[in-house]
């Protein structure tokens, strides 16, 4: 075999190293994605003394969906036992226009938790919903780098965990969003990535693999958004339950609960949402 004359022959491994360099927050916060706290505390307060326009319930290993206007607060709750949710939004008037994980995540954190926002997809890119209630705000970020309220994962599909069990299931939250949202006239290409209430993520610290821990929500454990555009939402009650298990083992029924949902609307607003910026 000819001698290697650059001493690099493409086979194993150069030695290499690399200067450290120092993080730079890619996406340090636009104006937009900060909002004004008085704003929303009194939004808040002003909807939960108003009058309660909706209320339901998700039952477990199953979605449901349901609308609000623009200003309107919604708190879901855990009220049975631990139990991780899956949401979805749309703008109620133009379902093209719906909720981006992946640029929330840059704009604001891999959790979510109050004043952050969830903003819409491109060409839009508003903010739909603005969190402002977060009865897990104090879990912050554990030993293990993990946090409550994700945007990294996506949403448990039968697709990946054929792929992974070799079995055919209709237990997911696609298949539930899926089935909830084809009543509306919307389509199995609608849903998207979600936001994953109550759910408690993270990186491995060794292979950066996404790994997640049980919810630690408990009964009466609550998040509260307010709707910054009029919405279609769906929540899914995931078949993972506190999603302690990974994907593709035996989960038992015994760790799956339902998911209250409440609508909450002022009745005499003293302060109102800027104008949306118009797409
Ligand atoms: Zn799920």
């Amino acid at each position: 075999m000819a001698e290697c004359k650059t001493g690099w022959c493409g086979k194993g491994d150069r030695p290499r190293t690399f200067p450290k360099r120092q993080p730079v927050i890619c996406y340090d916060k636009p104006a937009a994605a900060g909002v004004d706290h008085t704003l929303y505390d009194t939004l808040r307060h002003e909807a939960l003394l108003g009058e309660k326009i909706e209320e339901l319930r998700v039952p477990k290993k199953s979605a449901r969906t349901w609308t609000m206007q623009r200003g309107d607060l919604c708190r879901i709750t855990v009220v049975e036992g631990s139990q991780v949710g899956d949401v979805n939004f749309w703008n109620l008037h133009n379902t093209k226009e719906k909720f981006y994980s992946g640029k929330t995540r840059q704009l604001h954190s891999a959790h979510l938790t109050v004043y952050d926002r969830l903003w819409s997809s491109l060409p839009y890119l508003r903010p739909m919903a603005t969190v402002v209630g977060d009865s897990l705000k104090a879990y912050g970020i554990d030993e293990d780098g993990a946090s409550v309220h994700d945007v990294i994962g996506t949403r448990c599909d039968n697709y990946t965990t054929k792929l992974i069990t070799g079995k055919e299931s209709e237990d997911s939250c696609h298949t539930y969003l899926t089935k909830a949202v084809e009543k509306l006239g919307l389509q199995e290409e609608d849903v998207h990535d979600v936001w994953n209430i109550f759910m408690c993520t993270g990186f491995s610290r060794d292979t950066h693999q996404y790994f997640t821990k049980a919810s630690p929500a408990r009964k009466g454990d609550y998040i509260e958004f307010i709707a910054d555009m009029d919405l279609l939402v769906a929540l899914s009650a995931c078949p993972h339950g506190d999603v302690s298990i990974a994907v593709g083992q035996e989960i038992p029924d015994s760790i799956c609960h339902p998911l209250q949902v409440e609508v909450f609307r002022a009745t005499k607003p003293s302060l109102v949402l800027p104008p949306l910026e118009r797409k």
